[in-house]
């Protein structure tokens, strides 16, 4: 018997209307013979609405007791989706985290799903039962609530998928699958009908926030195929699979972007050997995640700028450690948190040529100063100004043919 996970996303769950339509949806997939896990996320704005009310008490709130907080809007669609296939006359049940249980290691806030047991959920699957399991969460190993990051439903998705041995993953979602770029905010974008797992995982992390990157990055690792798909319509989704599957006619397969990182420029430090290295152990030590590094010419030999980006939300805690814990003498620290990266990314860049200077020609027909550049084998990332996101993302989508 096929066993299938069907993971829905905030919109998906968001109102009755749309748990009693996912309901649906399940209904019809176990009447053609499947066994069938769904996993949900909270109802759209919920994660976000609990963020905010932690903040109201501490902008320090105990991580412990933010995952109790924010693994409760889960909890809720967990059991009115369950609710509502019992109301169909399906045999339904839902198993918090603690019940199954799913193991994490790893921070608070932060953690990872190690292992589950399998049994039980597996006996009331042979029962013809419908499994419901709360997504982005799961216990520590002293007992400990623990949510697993943003976006995490998608990683605990991945992971039923490989403990359970399923046949196939369907994240199902608001929008009809993987796109060249966000079509909420480019309507030219285009729907991408097969991508690479690599392509795939570093649109992600590049900002594409229809895959959680470390759900790409466990499917990758165990080779779990995934379906990203539309709650709302019955149009065929995005396959993500392994790239020996997949032909290449196009040299950029998407263009991605994010607002999270902010440029830091250290001005005047001394131009001799160990002075990147300074900076940059504690930031490492203080688990900041450095991305793209500059260092001018020094043009009297004797200091030098250095630049860099981090995510904005580790800027002050950066500031802080170059002020006080980096052996190092400089002029001044100046930040820019109105930055942008946007990035192409394509596994046919390997092979052509040019794609470089195309990118950046384009950028400069449009006026936009590139501010940082990183590079990878399938990837090229610029910072630029954040008024300028929209614009250079339409100029990119065109110049690299995927209206
Ligand atoms: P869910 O709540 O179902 O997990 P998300 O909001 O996390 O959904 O992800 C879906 C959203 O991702 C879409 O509504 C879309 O705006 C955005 N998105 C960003 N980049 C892309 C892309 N390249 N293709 C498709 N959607 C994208
Ligand atoms: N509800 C969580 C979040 O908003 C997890 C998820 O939706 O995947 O980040
Ligand atoms: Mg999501």
């Amino acid at each position: 018997m096929i066993k299938k996970i069907l993971k829905f996303g905030g919109t998906s769950v968001g109102t009755i209307d749309r748990i009693q339509h996912v309901a649906n949806i399940i209904k019809k997939e176990q009447s053609t013979g499947c066994k069938i896990i769904a996993i949900v996320s909270a109802m759209s704005g919920k994660t976000n609405e609990l963020v905010k009310l932690s903040r109201e008490i501490s902008h320090d709130f105990n991580k412990r007791e933010l995952d109790v907080l924010l693994s409760s809007g889960e909890q809720v669609t967990c059991a009115l989706l369950t609710g509502a296939l019992i109301e169909l006359n399906m045999k339904a049940k839902s198993w918090l985290n603690w019940q199954i249980p799913i193991l994490t290691d790893g921070d608070h806030t932060n953690a990872r799903i190690i292992n589950m047991h399998i049994e039980k959920i597996e006996k009331y699957l042979d029962q013809n039962g419908i499994v419901v399991i709360p997504g982005f969460q799961g216990i520590s190993k002293v007992g400990d609530v623990t949510t697993i990051g943003r976006g995490g439903s998608d990683a605990t998705a991945v992971a039923v998928a490989k403990i359970f041995n399923a046949d196939s993953c369907e994240i199902y979602t608001d929008v009809d699958g993987v796109y060249s770029t966000d079509p909420n905010k480019i309507p030219v974008a285009k729907k991408i009908d097969k991508i690479s797992y690599d392509e795939m995982l570093e649109l992600s992390s590049l900002g594409a926030k229809v895959m959680q990157p470390s759900a790409v990055q466990t499917a990758m690792m165990y080779e779990i195929p995934l379906e990203v798909r539309s709650t709302f319509t019955d149009r065929k989704g995005t396959k993500i699979f392994n790239q020996e599957n997949i032909d290449y006619t196009k040299s950029v397969t998407g263009v991605a972007y994010s607002k999270d990182d902010a440029k830091i420029t250290v001005i005047g430090v001394e131009d001799k050997p160990g002075i990147a290295a300074n900076i940059f152990e504690p930031l490492s030590k203080a688990q900041i995640n450095v991305d793209m590094v500059i260092q001018n010419i020094s043009s009297d030999e004797k200091t030098t700028d250095i630049t860099f980006t981090v995510k904005r939300d580790d800027v002050s805690k950066t500031k802080q450690i170059l002020k006080s814990d980096c052996k190092i003498n400089f002029k001044e620290i100046i930040q820019n948190n109105k930055v942008a990266k946007i990035s192409i990314v394509g596994a046919g860049m390997v092979s052509t040529p040019g794609v470089t200077y195309r990118m950046f020609r384009a950028l400069s027909d449009e006026s936009i100063n590139i501010l940082a550049i990183s590079t990878s084998e399938i990837k090229l990332s610029v910072i630029i100004d954040e008024d300028n996101t929209l614009k250079a993302i339409k100029k990119l989508h065109s110049i690299f043919d995927l209206d």
